[in-house]
């Protein structure tokens, strides 16, 4: 996940990557400080580690943005061949299946992930 905090020398957002589930777990394996470096000034500079947070990943975004466009193909595709087939079913009901599990699986996945960004910063 990706870690921010702001630059002591200019008060930029910087930001790191790391894969540990909890802000404890990443101190013991970074220690009390770590070396990060700013774009914006170009200084490299300690910063200590309880001061960073973790938020939502450009990745995780990206991710989000192509399971919505995903989900809206798959609607769109499951509306026109529930139509195209004739039947004395109920067929609006099968067209609404794939918006609307896909949906509940989207927002299930943007739980997850809200739920694994607050397990860091509480702990
Ligand atoms: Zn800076």
């Amino acid at each position: 996940m990706r870690l921010n905090t702001s630059c002591p020398n200019c008060d930029k957002s910087i930001s790191t990557i790391s894969y540990v589930k909890t802000k404890s777990e990443f101190v013991k394996k970074t220690g009390e400080e770590i070396e990060m470096f700013c774009e914006k000034c170009k200084t490299k500079s300690m910063v200590s580690t309880t001061s960073l947070h973790a938020v939502r990943s450009a990745a995780m975004n990206i991710t989000i943005v192509l399971l919505v466009l995903v989900v809206i193909g798959l609607s769109f595709f499951m509306i026109k061949f529930t139509l195209a087939v004739e039947s004395e079913y109920n067929v609006p009901y099968a067209a609404l299946a794939m918006p609307v599990l896909g949906s509940i699986g989207l927002i299930w996945f943007m739980i997850a992930d809200r739920k694994k960004i607050n397990a860091f910063n509480e702990n």
